[in-house]
C-alpha cells in the first residue's frame, strides 16, 4: 500500500476519533488519524476538546481548587493548623497545563505503539472516500481509505446577544485558562460545565452567578439528587438563579453587563468575566466537500444507525457529532465499537447504561433512569436510599454528605436507575453500570460483599433499603 492509501483514514483525534484509530490499529488494518487541534499557545495536539480544553483540565483545577477550599476550611477540623494560606494562580494553571501536555503527549506515543498515523492538519473528506489533508504549512495531501471515519467532535454553542471575545465574555475553553481570579464571575447555564466552571472559581475567590433559563435545576438528574445538589451549592456561595434567561450582555470599561429577564422582570447583572455555557453544537465546519452525500440533521448532526454507520457506504461517524449523550465514554465506545466493525468484527454500544458524572462537590453521579422517568413510564417501582452521614468512612474524609439511591423495578427485581451524591461518587457509579450491564437484580447488589469501611458500602445499603432491609441506614 502507498502512503497516502490506507485501510482507515479517522478525521478527529479526540476521544471518539484516537480510540477509533487505536482499534483499528490493534485490528492490524491500515489507519492514519488526522487532527487539527490547535492550542492557545499555537502548539497542535491530539485528544480534541476533552484532553486539551474539556474533562482533564477541567478535573485539574477542580482538584487544586477543592484542595484549596479544603486546606482553608476543613483542615482544622482534622486537628491540622496551617499558616495563611494562599493561591499561587500560576503555579495551579501550570500544573493544569502540564498534565494536558503529558496527557496528548501519551497519544502520540499510544499511536506509535499501535500503528496509528497521526497526522496534524485539516482533515477534507471528498466523495470516493478520499480524505484531503491541509497541513500546518498549508501544503496539501490526499489520502485514500477503504473505510472513513468522521470524529469532529463539537463546539461551545455562543449566544448571538452575548458576542464572545475572548477575554471578557468567554468560552468553557477561555474560563479554564484565567491568569487571575476574577472578583465577579458570571455563568450562563446551570449545566454541567457551568456548575464546573462556576464551583472551581468560586472556591478561588470569586463571587459567582449562575444564570439559567430553566425553572428547574438539574433537569435531568433525579430530582432528589437535584435538590440536595442545589442545598450544598447554595451553602458554598453559589448565586443559582432559576428561570433566568440571558437576553444579552456587553463589554464596555472592564466589565460585563449582563441583562437577562425573571419573573420579576428585566435585570442587569455587573460581572468582571462573563462564562457562556450554554451547551455545546456538533462541529462540522469544511468537513464533507460536496458529493459526499454524508446525510447531516437540521440541528447539524451527522445522522448514523445504532451501529454509527452513515447512509454512505464506509462511512461512520463517532462521538459528539452523532446523536447521544456528549460525553468522552460513550464516543470512545462508539470509535471503539465502529473499529471492530470495520475489522469484521463484533461491536455494540449500550446506550441504555452510560454513566454521567458532575464533578462539583459533592459529586454527583448517575445511570439509568431517574425515579421521575421511571414513574413515568408507568412501571411499579420500589426505591432505597443511603445517606453517606451513615458511612463510617465518608465520615472519616469529613465528607458525610450527599446519599446513594437506587430505583428497581416491583416486578422482577430489576435495577432500573442508580444515582449518588457524594465523595467520589463518579468512581461509586462504576459499580452500578457493571451491575446494570448485567441486568443485575437489586438482590445481586445485596448479596455482593462490599469492603468495610468503604464508601461503596453506600451502594450496598441503598440496595438493601430497597426492601427495607438496610442494616446500617433507617430504610428511606
Ligand atoms: P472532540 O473532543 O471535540 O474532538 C474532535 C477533534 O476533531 C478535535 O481535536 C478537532 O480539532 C478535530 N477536528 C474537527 N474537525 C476536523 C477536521 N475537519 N480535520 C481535522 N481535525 C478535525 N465529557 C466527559 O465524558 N467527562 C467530562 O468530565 C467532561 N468534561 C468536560 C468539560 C468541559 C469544559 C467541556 C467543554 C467538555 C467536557 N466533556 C466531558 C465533553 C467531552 O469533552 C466531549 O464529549 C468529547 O471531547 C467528545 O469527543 P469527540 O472525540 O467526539 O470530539
Ligand atoms: P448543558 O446543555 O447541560 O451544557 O446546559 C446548558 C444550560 O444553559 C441549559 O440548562 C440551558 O437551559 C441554559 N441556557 C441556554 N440559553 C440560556 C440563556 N440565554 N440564559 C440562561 N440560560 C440559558
Amino acid at each position: 500500500m502507498s502512503d497516502n492509501k490506507f485501510d482507515v483514514v479517522v478525521i478527529g483525534a479526540g476521544p471518539a476519533g484516537y480510540p477509533a484509530a487505536i482499534r483499528a490499529g490493534q485490528n492490524k488494518l491500515k489507519v492514519a488519524c488526522v487532527d487539527e487541534w490547535k492550542n492557545f499557545d499555537g502548539t497542535y495536539a491530539f485528544g480534541g476538546t476533552c484532553l486539551n480544553a474539556g474533562c482533564i483540565p477541567s478535573k485539574a483545577l477542580l482538584e487544586s481548587s477543592e484542595l484549596f477550599q479544603r486546606a482553608k476550611d476543613e483542615f482544622g477540623i482534622h486537628g491540622i493548623k496551617l499558616g495563611d494560606i494562599k493561591l499561587d494562580l500560576a503555579a495551579m494553571q501550570k500544573r493544569r497545563a502540564s498534565i494536558v501536555k503529558t496527557m496528548t503527549n501519551g497519544i502520540l506515543a499510544l499511536f506509535k505503539a499501535n500503528g496509528v498515523v497521526g497526522i496534524q492538519g485539516h482533515g477534507r473528506m471528498l466523495p470516493g472516500n478520499k480524505v484531503v489533508v491541509t497541513g500546518p504549512d498549508g501544503s496539501e495531501r490526499t489520502l485514500e481509505a477503504k473505510s472513513v471515519v468522521l470524529a469532529s467532535g463539537s463546539t461551545p454553542i455562543l449566544l448571538k446577544t452575548v458576542p464572545h471575545d475572548g477575554q471578557y465574555i468567554v468560552d468553557s475553553w477561555n474560563a479554564l485558562e484565567f491568569d487571575a481570579v476574577p472578583a465577579r464571575l458570571g455563568v450562563i447555564g446551570a449545566g454541567v460545565i457551568g456548575l464546573e466552571l462556576g464551583s472551581v472559581w468560586r472556591r478561588l475567590g470569586s463571587e459567582v452567578t449562575v444564570l439559567e433559563a430553566l425553572a428547574q435545576f438539574l433537569p435531568m438528574v433525579d430530582q432528589t439528587i437535584a435538590k440536595e445538589a442545589q442545598r450544598h451549592f447554595k451553602k458554598q456561595g453559589l448565586d443559582i438563579k432559576l428561570g433566568a434567561k440571558v437576553l444579552s450582555a456587553a463589554a464596555k470599561g472592564g466589565a460585563v453587563d449582563v441583562v437577562y429577564a425573571d419573573a420579576q422582570g428585566e435585570h442587569t447583572l455587573q460581572v468582571d468575566k462573563l462564562v457562556v455555557a450554554v451547551g455545546r453544537r456538533p462541529f462540522t465546519e469544511g468537513l464533507l466537500a460536496d458529493g459526499t452525500g454524508v446525510k447531516v440533521d437540521q440541528r447539524g448532526f451527522i445522522e448514523v444507525d445504532e451501529h454509527c454507520r452513515t447512509n454512505v457506504p464506509n462511512v461512520w461517524a463517532v462521538g459528539d457529532v452523532v446523536r447521544g449523550p456528549m460525553l468522552a465514554h460513550k464516543g470512545k465506545e462508539e470509535g471503539v465499537m465502529v473499529a471492530d466493525l470495520i475489522a469484521g468484527g463484533f461491536g455494540e454500544v449500550n446506550y441504555k447504561v452510560i454513566p454521567s458524572v458532575i464533578y462539583t462537590a459533592p459529586e454527583i453521579a448517575w445511570v439509568g433512569q431517574t425515579e421521575e422517568e421511571v414513574k413515568a413510564g408507568g412501571r411499579p417501582y420500589k426505591v432505597g436510599t443511603f445517606p453517606f452521614a451513615a458511612s463510617g468512612r465518608a465520615r472519616a474524609m469529613e465528607a458525610g454528605q450527599g446519599m446513594a439511591k437506587i430505583v428497581s423495578a416491583k416486578d422482577d427485581d430489576e435495577v432500573l436507575g442508580v444515582h449518588v451524591i457524594g465523595p467520589l461518587a463518579g468512581e461509586l457509579i462504576a459499580e452500578a453500570v457493571l451491575a446494570m450491564e448485567y441486568s443485575a437484580s437489586t438482590e445481586d447488589i445485596q448479596r455482593t460483599i462490599h469492603a468495610h469501611p468503604t464508601l461503596s458500602e453506600a451502594i450496598h445499603e441503598a440496595a438493601l433499603a430497597v426492601d427495607k432491609k438496610a442494616i446500617d441506614g433507617m430504610n428511606r
